[in-house]
Parts: C-alpha cells; structure tokens; sequence
C-alpha cells in the first residue's frame, strides 16, 4: 500500500481500531488528533487546558489548533500515515492538502448507521492511553474491566457518555458532507460498510486498498 490513509467517518464508526490494525501491519504510523488533544490534557499543557472544556463536551477543537499540534507531530518525508480523526470538516480537508502537499493521499469513508454507532460508544472501554480499545458487547476484554494488554483499569471516556455521544453525531453529520463531496469530486473516496465485526471490516478496507 503506498502513500497515505485519510480515515474519515462518524466517532464509534471503527476507525480508530482499524487504524491502529492496519498500521502495525503495513509499517503506516497511526496518528490521531484526538489521542494527541488528549496527551496534551493529561500533560497539562496550555493547550491541554484550552481544549479541555470543549472536549468534554463533545464540541470540536478549534481548526488552527488541531492543525497546529498535528503538524508538530508529522514527518512525511520519511513516514507513511494513517490520519484518524482529521479533517473533520472541509476546512480541515483543504488544510490536510496544504500540510501533505504533493504527497498521495486516499481517502476511506467508514459508512455507519447512527444508532448502531451510540451503541458501539456507549459500550466502549480504553486503556488509560487510549491505545487499546474494547467493546463491552463486541470486543469485550478477557477480564472484565482490565486490558487484556496492560492488565490496568480500561476506562469510558467522558464523551462516550450518551448524551454527549449525540452530540457529537450531530456535529459530525453537518460537518461531513461537503467534506465527502470535496473528496469525491478529487476522485479520492473510497467508501466501506462499516457493518460488521473487526475483522469482517479489516478485510474490507485490505480489499478496497488493493
Ligand atoms: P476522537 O478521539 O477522534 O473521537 O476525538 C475526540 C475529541 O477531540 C473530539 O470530540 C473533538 O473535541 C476533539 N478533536 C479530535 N480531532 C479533532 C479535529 N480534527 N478537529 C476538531 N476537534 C477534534
């Protein structure tokens, strides 16, 4: 697989497990703007304080910000990347062209029905890091409450909690259309049924990529 992976889809839509499937397998460096806004809470950064509030409630980071801290965090000279999580709007969509620039790029839409999705994040659990995901009912840890990796305490995070998961559906449905159709008029959009189990979704997105 060459070039890099643009993940676009609804939170809970799969592609943050995908992602980091996908990278370990293919050498792609999995990078996540929510994962990065959350390491920058936990530090306690000025931006980890900015951002806080807004996280919590399930409203969307500012677009300079996020943009900032991702391309902090970006050596495409020497890596390939999966992008999880950015661009979220068409904003965010033509700023990804300015920082990836003549580097290629595919985009991959993880299609999903909203009320399969509040399910999915209602019942989600992470490690503290935010690396290992589960799924109480479809991917449930061997111990319950405790990773299967690191043996600590999985959490829920805050905007997994139901009403702000509607939230964010909302959010996310104004915002993602005329992303995808910038995308499809670029000719860059693959689309998945992200029905399904982990594994049926993996071998959709290995068969779409080839
Ligand atoms: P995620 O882990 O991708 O579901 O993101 C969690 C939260 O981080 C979102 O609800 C937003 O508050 C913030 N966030 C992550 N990525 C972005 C982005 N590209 N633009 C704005 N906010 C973001």
């Amino acid at each position: 697989m060459s070039g890099n992976l643009v993940f676009v889809g609804a939170p809970g839509s799969g592609k943050g497990t995908q992602a980091s499937k996908l990278a370990t397998n293919f050498s792609f460096e999995h990078v996540s703007t929510g994962d990065l806004l959350r390491a920058e809470i936990a530090k306690e950064s000025e931006l980890g304080k900015k951002v806080k509030k807004v996280m919590e409630d399930g409203q969307l980071v500012s677009d300079d910000l996020v943009a900032e801290l991702l391309k902090a965090n970006l050596d495409l000279d020497s890596k390939k990347y999966i992008f999880d999580g950015y661009p979220r709007n068409l904003n965010q969509a033509k700023t990804l062209d300015e920082i990836v620039g003549n580097y290629p790029y595919q985009v991959i839409f993880f299609d999903i029905n909203t009320d399969a999705l509040v399910e999915r994040l209602t019942n989600r659990r992470v490690s503290r890091d935010g690396k290992h995901i589960y799924n109480l009912k479809f991917n449930p840890p061997k111990v319950p409450g405790k990773c299967d990796v690191t043996g600590q305490d999985l959490i829920q995070r805050d905007d997994d909690k139901e009403e702000v998961v509607r939230n964010r559906m909302k959010i996310f449905h104004e915002s993602i259309e005329p992303m995808l159709a910038y995308y499809e008029s670029k000719g860059k959009l693959l689309k998945i049924d992200a029905m399904g189990s982990p594994d049926e979704i993996y071998n959709k997105i290995k068969a779409v990529l080839e």
